[in-house]
């Protein structure tokens, strides 16, 4: 297949491009580097099978040839509001991503007969009131909260899509993704994992934000691109849940960090970043081990010793 992946350059979009030319597809790349970065895709440079544009997807895209599937991945995604790549300091690109965004990938889509693949998100449940999350839960969000933003910008890229579906009977899917961490995730971006193993290699305390209590479901990247790719491969036109389901509070996800890492300097407890900090998360992934036959394999110690050198490299202090 000719496949276009918006947000190549991020941490997903960079790591699918990867999978998919290792699958032997062709890939076309395209970013604007709001977030993702060159560096995350330059050793694909000499690679023939794959081509990059930089775009911003919210504007009219063009793409050469004929095009077989498309990922929608471009987004801000990060919750931080200390982060300048997070979605708080983005929120306009943040909605036109989602909103216009998807819609210039879903008439590609359709003028391509294209399968379409949107990357949406966890944060579509909000502060869930169900626990753990199926897809058929609606979900609790504020639409004028502290992440709107990007919430409501992907629960309209979800309805879009599946309008498209419906109405103009474009071949399209949707991942609901959980929280995820590997290698090249921008150690900048103010989340958990690049925030803290960044201070337990640098020997630093960790900053847990609040009690600590609220909790997380973590998934090591090259599972979370195995079921995508499963999805991407299948025929199923609504939401999947791809994600891990072994949920832990934020303290303990801190502990195993020191742990692994053998960090000696501690935790420290810091203001939580929001009210609207959702308190609990976890995947229920009954539809991928049914649908896709897909469930995760890597345990968070193995994907953190995984994810190590990365950031030893970015660090300097490989
Ligand atoms: N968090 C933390 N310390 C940090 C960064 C994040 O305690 O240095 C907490 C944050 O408050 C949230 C959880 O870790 O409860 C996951 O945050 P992240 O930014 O990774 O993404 P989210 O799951 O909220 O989208």
């Amino acid at each position: 297949m000719r496949i276009l992946i918006t947000g190549a350059a991020g941490f997903l979009g960079s790591h699918l491009s990867d999978r998919l030319l290792n699958d032997g597809h062709e890939v076309i790349g395209m970013d604007n580097f709001i977030t993702g970065s060159p560096d995350n895709i330059a050793h694909l440079a000499s690679n023939e099978k794959f081509s990059f544009f930089k775009r911003d997807v919210s504007n009219y895209i063009f793409v050469p040839g004929k095009v077989d599937a498309i990922l929608h991945f471009a987004s801000p995604a990060s919750p931080n509001p200390l982060s300048k790549s997070g979605y708080f300091n983005l929120p306009i690109q943040t909605m036109k991503a989602g909103a216009l965004g998807t819609h210039n990938c879903l008439g590609l889509a359709r003028a391509q007969n294209a399968r379409f693949l949107l990357a949406s998100t966890s944060e579509i449940y909000g502060d869930p009131l169900v626990h753990p999350q199926t897809e058929d839960y609606a979900g609790n969000v504020d639409p004028v909260g502290t992440r709107a933003v990007y919430d409501e910008a992907k629960r309209f890229a979800e309805s879009l899509t599946m309008a498209y579906h419906r109405f103009h009977n474009v071949n399209t899917s949707i991942v609901r993704i959980f929280n995820t961490f590997g290698p090249r995730m921008d150690l900048e971006d103010g989340r958990a994992l690049p925030n803290m193993l960044k201070q337990a290699l640098l020997g630093q305390p960790l900053t847990v934000y609040g009690d600590g209590a609220q909790t997380r479901s973590f998934c090591y990247v090259d599972d979370l691109v195995d079921g995508i790719i499963k999805l991407l491969y299948s025929d199923e036109h609504f939401p999947v849940n791809i994600g891990n389901p072994i949920e832990m509070t934020i303290l303990q996800f801190a502990e195993a960090i020191n742990k692994i890492t053998g960090n000696t300097a501690g935790i420290t407890f810091v203001d939580a970043r929001s009210a609207r900090d959702p308190q609990r998360r976890q995947p229920d992934i009954t539809r991928a081990r049914d649908l896709l036959k897909w469930e995760p394999k890597v345990d968070l110690e193995e994907g953190i010793r995984r994810t190590i050198p990365f950031f030893k490299q970015k660090l300097g202090t490989a």
